[in-house]
Order: C-alpha cells, then structure tokens, then sequence
C-alpha cells in the first residue's frame, strides 16, 4: 500500500482499513478495537488488539534491530530521518485528514500538527549528527574524564490521543537520532496516525524493527511485559499524571529509566498594561488550540482587575463567534470532544463552577446531536473552590479569575500539583519575566499563545513530568552517558 494510491480520508484503500501489528517490518493482520470518528460517534476502522505475547514479539524484533541500528553512521540515521520528513511533508494533506477524522479536531488543527509533527524529524535529523561528548582535565590532574553518549537501548513509547503524530514523532524522532530501537503504543482512540506514519517511515529507508508499533485493548498488561522484559531500557511516555504515577511506579520493579510528559494546568495571567487584543489572540491559541484538548492549553485566566471586565466581554464575543462543526469540515474552527465521556466531564465541571456561583457568558451546554460536541464557553467570577480550578479541563472552555497584585497573581497560578506551561501578558517585559520566574512551570510564554518548538525543552515541574522533549537535550533521554576516566 502506499499512500498516493488513493486518500487516506476517502479510506478507500483497505490495507488501512486492516491496520494490523506492526512489527519487525510486517504488517500482521488483527482486529478488536474499533476506531470512532468523535464527529459522528460512526466507526472508522478497526484495529489489531496486541497481546502481552505480541508486545514481547515486538521487543525481540527492537533487539534484533538493535545492534544494526545503533551501528548506522549517524549521518545516514539523519538521512532517514530527513527523508520521513520530507515524506510527511509530502503526504501531509492526508495525515491531517486522517487525524481529523479519528482525533476530531479541526482541519486547520490538524494540518498544524502535522507540521509540527514532522519538524521533529527535522530536527532530530539535525541532531543526530550533533551528539555532544566531554572532555575534561579531572581537578587532581592525575587523569582525564572523557564522556561518551550511547544508545539507551530499546525504548518503549507511549502516545496520548490528543496529538497522534506530535506525540509520537516528538519521541520517534530524538530516539532514532540516538540510535535506540523503539516500541509505539499509540491511544487506541487515535491509532491510525501512527500506523500510516510507520508505512511512511518505511518509505523513507526505516529498516525493519526499528520502528514497531502495536495498538492494545489492555494497556496495562501489555506495558507492563515489556518493561519487565530486561533488554526495555526506556520508557517514554506522555498522557495523564494518573497514568504516569502508575508506570513510574511499574518502571522501578527493573529500574528502567522514565521520561514522563504529563497533564498541565496552565495559568494565562494578563496584567493591567497588556495590550488586550493581543492578550485576546493569545488568549484565543492558548485556549482553543486543539479545541481546549492540549496539555498546555490555558486552563485558568487569571486577569488584573482594571482590564478584566474588558478582556471577558472581548473573549466571549470571540468565543461565541467560532464555528463549531466536524473536524473534516474545512469551515469548522471547533471540532468535537474525542469521547462522550469527555463531553460529561467538562458538563459536570462547568455545571459545578456555576452552582457555585460562577457566571456563564457564553456557551455552557453540551450540544445535541451524533458527535461530542461541547460548545466555547466563559465563565466569570469562578469561585477559587469549583472544582474547574485545579482540574484539567481538556475542553473549550475558559473560566476567568480576578486578581489585584502581582503577588497574588504568581501565588494563584502556583496553587497546583502540575507545573506544565504559564502565559504571561503584559507590555513591561522585566515584569513578565519576573513573574515567569515566580511561577513553578517547565515552560512560560510571555505575551505569546503558543510556545511548542521542537527546537525547544518540552516538559514540565511538578507532577506535569519529568525530563524534556525536544530541544538539544531531548536526544540525551534517550542515551546513557559514560564516563571513562583516562591516562594518556
Ligand atoms: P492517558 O494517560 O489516559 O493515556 C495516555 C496513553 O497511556 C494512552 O496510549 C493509553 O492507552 C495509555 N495507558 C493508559 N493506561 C495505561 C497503563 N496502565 N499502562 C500503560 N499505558 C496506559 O491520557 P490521554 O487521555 O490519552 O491524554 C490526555 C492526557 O495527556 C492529559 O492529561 C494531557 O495533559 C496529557 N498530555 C500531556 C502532554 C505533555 O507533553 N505533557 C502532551 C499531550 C497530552
């Protein structure tokens, strides 16, 4: 199957429709978990429901790879790389139509993400020939300390649904530039993605086994196979905290080294001397970007009160203005939510504020129909208490909190066990960075709505993660360092 032979949204190729395993290059047939298009609640396809049997097929398939992989001048893994972006690229009208479908979310949405998406092999391409070393006089002068970087070993990466190619090439990416082998498990609601990204990744020159990937039922077990297995040296995740604290704790039984991506709770505070149509397009990224479903996505406002009145009237009127529609309609700004489950949270959570005396300025209610689609939605004068102020909402929605000081603004955007992203808006740039300093996140955009860069350190403080993605230093996750102490 390639994919020019015929559009991957039409699903007239049935090859996709069979999306089985794949591993050690093959493509085995299987089916058991039915993939649902969120704008319609109809079903997609259906894919394979691997097996810890299967998971530990993939393993042996990683380590016959291994060797081979790790051995490749890195300049020829970065070739390859190149190459599947450039594949990506090429084929990215498709991607974003697939992940439109089976995701939801916005075409605009989803061509972004593409985009995004393949800049990490790019990136990582870039890299790979870039891997650093040290060499040092120790301070006795006796000997020198010389510090190499090798492989990890075999990786096993584990995708959410809200980006089914980001997440994966964020990790695909750095892993391959190090030479390691890798594992996918991409979310069962979204793993068409990465199986049309592993045909790509075949294209482009990815040897057999490097890249398997394997949907599953049962998560748990199957993760947990792997990391049992003692040639796993690596597991990447990025999904929940909940999720997270469970595999951290799964990954100590074999001492398996963690990179963890977890959920956020970001803060967008806007200072009286923002200039408020830039805090509103911020705002408007931050918030609705994926329709609300991004971990970094603005989950509290908290806004100074001599524009707050100002910037509530400006975001409703904007709110209320989108297009709420099918991701694959080019006209809908707002795709549906990716499970009727979602749609009852964020209902609860908004219905809690609002007893609680928060006030709805638009939207509010679930919307009728086949998909899941819940409408953009403000809420002023949010009660501190409401449940919506310290969880992720993962939706469109946007409660707006006052504030006075610039104290209190830092101490609120702090009050959270998740320390993923903060927006800061304000026009005296000592100010802001003095604020993001104040405020416990991985990551800080001031007077931007949007700070993903895959030239960039992804990740987060606090229960938001461990380690980075992205950036120089997201190859070194996936390598160990080692020290030889020399006399010459
Ligand atoms: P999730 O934690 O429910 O699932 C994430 C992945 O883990 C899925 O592939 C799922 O199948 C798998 N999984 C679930 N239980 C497992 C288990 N016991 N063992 C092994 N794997 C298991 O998260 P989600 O609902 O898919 O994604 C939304 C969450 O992801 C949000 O909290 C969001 O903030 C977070 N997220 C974080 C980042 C980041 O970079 N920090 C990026 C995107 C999403």
């Amino acid at each position: 199957m390639t994919l020019d032979a015929a559009p991957l949204a039409d699903f007239a190729d049935p090859a996709l429709h069979a999306a089985g395993l794949y591993i050690g290059g093959d493509w085995l047939p299987g089916s058991g978990i039915p993939v649902l298009n969120p704008s319609t609640g109809g079903v997609l396809a259906e894919v394979a429901d691997a097996s810890p049997t299967d998971a530990l097929r993939a393993v042996d398939a990683a380590h016959s790879a291994a060797a081979g992989w790790r051995a490749t001048p890195p300049r020829q893994r970065a070739e390859i790389l190149r190459r599947w972006f450039q594949m990506m690229t090429e084929h990215a009208e498709d991607l974003a139509r697939l992940i439109a479908m089976e995701n939801g979310k916005a075409l605009a949405d989803a061509r972004g993400e593409v985009a995004y998406a393949a800049e990490f092999f790019r990136w990582y391409a870039e890299e790979a020939v870039r891997i650093p070393g040290e060499f040092r006089h120790a301070p006795s002068g006796a000997n020198h300390i010389l510090v190499d970087h090798d492989p990890i070993g075999i990786a096993v990466l584990i995708t959410p649904w809200n980006f089914p190619a980001a997440m994966a090439t964020r990790k695909i990416g750095p892993a391959l530039a190090a030479g390691c082998t890798v594992i996918l498990k991409p979310a069962s609601e979204t793993p068409l993605t990465a199986y049309a990204m592993a045909r790509l990744g075949a294209q482009a020159g990815v040897p057999p086994g490097v890249v398997n990937v394997l949907t599953t039922a049962q998560p748990g077990p199957v993760t947990n196979a792997m990391l049992a297995d003692p040639r796993v040296r690596k597991l990447s995740f990025t999904g929940s905290t909940g999720v997270g604290r469970v595999l951290l704790a799964e990954a100590a039984k074999s001492v398996v080294s963690c990179s963890m991506e977890l959920g956020g709770n970001a803060p967008f505070l806007v200072f009286d001397d923002a200039d408020l149509d830039a805090a509103l397009d911020g705002a408007m990224i931050a918030k609705m970007r994926n329709a609300g479903e991004a971990c970094t996505a603005a989950n509290r406002f908290y806004v100074q009160s001599g524009i707050h009145d100002a910037f509530v009237a400006g975001l409703a009127a904007r709110m209320a203005a989108l297009k709420v529609g099918p991701g694959t309609d080019p006209a809908s700004q707002v795709g549906p939510m990716i499970t009727p489950r979602a749609v009852q949270k964020i209902d609860r959570l908004v219905t809690q504020a609002v007893n609680l005396g928060a006030r709805l300025v638009t939207g509010g209610t679930p919307l009728p129909g086949s998909g899941y689609y819940y409408p953009p939605t403000v809420l002023a004068d949010v009660s501190p208490q409401a449940e919506i102020a310290h969880e992720e909402i993962f939706g469109p929605v946007a409660p707006v909190y006052r504030f006075d000081t610039e104290d209190q603004a830092i101490a609120l955007a702090n009050e959270t066990e998740y320390g993923l992203a903060a927006y800061v808006y304000s026009r005296d740039l000592s100010r802001a960075l003095r604020v993001g300093k104040g405020i416990e996140t991985g990551m800080v955009a001031i007077n931007r709505g949007l700070m993903s860069d895959p030239a960039a350190p992804f990740g987060g403080a606090k229960q938001s993660g461990l380690g980075r993605e992205g950036g120089v230093t997201g190859i070194l996750e996936f390598m160990e360092p080692k020290y030889f102490a020399v006399n010459f």
